[in-house]
């Protein structure tokens, strides 16, 4: 799986990757994503996402950087720097959100580290950074799926309750 180093000093993003390393060590994880069969703009089977993501063994560096401006609570970088995610920590960017939500934006650049490091399949959500109208493809879909095994912990929760909550976080 893949394991997010973080040598900085912000509490709240190390409560978040302790989280998000329990997600990605838990089957039932995994289960849910298989479920969905197929994501947006991806050119392989959710299963195949999965196990991609699995058995992905990176140590993935998490950094921040602060933008005030504009939607990002988390970048990639495909080219220069693809197997590490950042995290927008700006104040009114990151000071109100829980840890849920943080650990949403861990697992969608987890997702999107997996992709980079997969050489025969893609499944990010295309060159932009906008999320309107990428609820169901894969690092947007597994994100919100992440938190919502946080914010409903004992609950059993369906496929179709995520694409919900998905679509309507990405607008
Ligand atoms: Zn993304």
């Amino acid at each position: 799986m893949i394991t997010f180093v973080y040598n900085g000093s912000i509490q709240k993003l190390h409560d978040a990757i302790a989280e998000a390393h329990k997600i990605l060590a838990n089957d039932d994880f995994y289960k849910l994503i298989k479920e969905r069969g197929n994501f947006d703009l991806a050119d392989c089977t959710a299963t195949q996402v999965a196990d991609r993501l699995r058995n992905c063994n990176l140590n993935s560096q998490v950094k921040t950087y602060k933008h005030p401006f504009g939607p990002s609570l988390g970048k990639e970088f495909p080219i220069t720097d693809p197997t590490s995610v950042y995290i927008n920590v700006s104040p009114i960017k990151f000071k109100n959100r829980t840890i849920p939500s943080v650990v949403n934006t861990l697992i969608h650049e987890a997702v999107h580290a997996a992709d980079s490091d997969c050489a025969d399949f893609d499944f990010g959500h295309g060159e932009d950074n906008h999320s309107k109208g990428k609820g169901l493809t894969a690092p947007y879909w597994i994100g919100c799926w992440a938190e919502m095994i946080l914010e409903n912990p004992g609950k059993v929760i369906t496929v179709a309750q995520v694409d919900a909550q998905s679509k309507a976080y990405c607008g």
